[in-house]
């Protein structure tokens, strides 16, 4: 069949291949340490699900409005207020199929042909696959380990052409969880405001910070830049429903009205039900999210120590999210090689660092308990040593 050429640009999410394979293997009954999918072990707080069973025994089955059920809009616009210091009402938001809905809707809704997203490297892998399928061009900007993986705002305004549209900005980042300083993100806003460009924020770690880490949201530092931020979040990292598919976007009301016309071409409302659950994530008590991230940190701490003890990985401290990237250019293997020989002889999961740009390293999330954590790295100790 002759398939559109807008499918020969794109290849398939690599992120979810491997979690999916280690899932069957493990369905198989195969022993496998999976550091793959950036997803909480943990379940849904249970006074999440409890309001998503509620809604669904009173009958909160039906279609709803395509931009999200107005009490949720509702309360994101709150949340975004009091959190972020970001002044929306419900009408700046709507409610997506997930964080990765919510960045596809804004790039169909903004970028023209020809125009240019600005993306540093390491990134994480979707955007610049959903920057192509929008028909723009994703201009990629490498940044390394001695700029901390992040870019400068020297590097940013060299970047900037007549045809740029939007420069898109993860902190905490995945794959590298590395976290821009307030200080950063400052100079980062003025070279946005310079330049008369627009900027998305895709905030979906904003919750998972270390030692001291602040967040701060790039909207919030003045009315500028408010006007040229558009915010990306949802509920799966901060309150483990990856599964339940709620996310959301706000900004510009022309652009997030734009958002709703396609999306009521395309998905519709989001599964009306779990829009309650995601009401009560927002409206009760955060002490869940803290609960969770108190775990990841000690995770974070067991596995940067046993990345940095095996003699050939080093591996940067991240600030943020739940990901360990190390370096692994001293066994001499490409990303790819590594992991299928690590999946293949070892049965330990972990993304190449191929998918980010960073071919050089290898993606391990910490979002799994520690047994696996202990078991897995035991395992990537061995098959380092086999091949240093
Ligand atoms: N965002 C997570 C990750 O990077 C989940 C998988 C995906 O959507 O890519 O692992």
């Amino acid at each position: 069949m002759k398939l559109a050429g807008r499918i020969s640009q794109v290849k398939p999410s690599l992120t979810l291949a491997i979690a999916a394979k280690a899932k069957a293997m493990k369905a198989d009954g195969i022993d496998v340490c999976s550091f793959s999918a950036g997803e909480p072990d943990f379940d849904t707080p249970a006074h999440i699900k409890a309001a998503a069973a509620k809604a669904l025994d009173e009958g909160k089955t039906k279609y709803g409005p395509a931009a999200g059920e107005p009490k949720l809009r509702e309360a994101i616009a709150h949340k975004l207020k009091s959190n972020n210091g970001l002044d929306y009402q419900a009408e700046n938001v709507i409610v997506t199929n997930g964080g990765k809905h919510s960045l596809f809707n804004l790039m169909l809704a903004l970028i023209e042909p020809g125009d240019e997203v600005i993306i540093p490297a390491p990134y994480w892998l979707s955007y610049p696959e959903m920057v192509t399928l929008a028909g723009g061009k994703a201009v990629i900007v490498p940044t390394d380990a001695s700029t901390g993986y992040k870019i400068t705002p020297e590097r940013l305004r060299q970047v900037i052409t007549p045809k740029t549209k939007l420069f898109i900005l993860n902190s905490p980042s995945n794959p590298t969880g590395m976290v821009y300083s307030p200080e950063a993100i400052k100079a980062i806003a003025q070279v946005i405001v310079d330049a008369d460009i627009l900027v998305v924020s895709d905030e979906i770690y904003e919750k998972i910070l270390y030692d001291g880490a602040t967040h701060v949201s790039i909207g919030s530092l003045g009315s500028e830049i408010f006007q040229r931020t558009i915010i990306s979040n949802g509920f799966a990292k901060a309150y483990s429903m990856t599964g339940w598919r709620v996310g959301y976007l706000a900004g510009p009301a022309d652009l997030i009205k734009a958002t709703i016309s396609i999306q009521s071409h395309s998905t519709s409302n989001v599964c009306t039900f779990a829009q309650y659950g995601a009401i009560a994530a927002l409206e009760s008590s955060q002490d869940c999210v803290e609960e969770m991230r108190q775990a990841f940190a000690k995770r974070r701490q067991v596995m940067l120590a046993r990345l940095n003890a095996i003699s050939g990985l080093s591996c940067a401290k991240p600030d943020g999210a739940f990901y360990m990237f190390p370096d692994i250019s001293q066994t001499g293997l490409k990303s790819m090689d590594f992991c299928n020989a690590l999946l293949e002889e070892h049965q330990v999961a972990v993304i190449p660092g191929i998918a980010f740009a960073a071919d050089n390293n290898i993606r391990l999330s910490y979002a799994t308990d520690m047994a696996t954590i202990e078991k897995g790295l035991d395992r990537l100790e061995k098959f380092v040593q086999s091949r240093l």
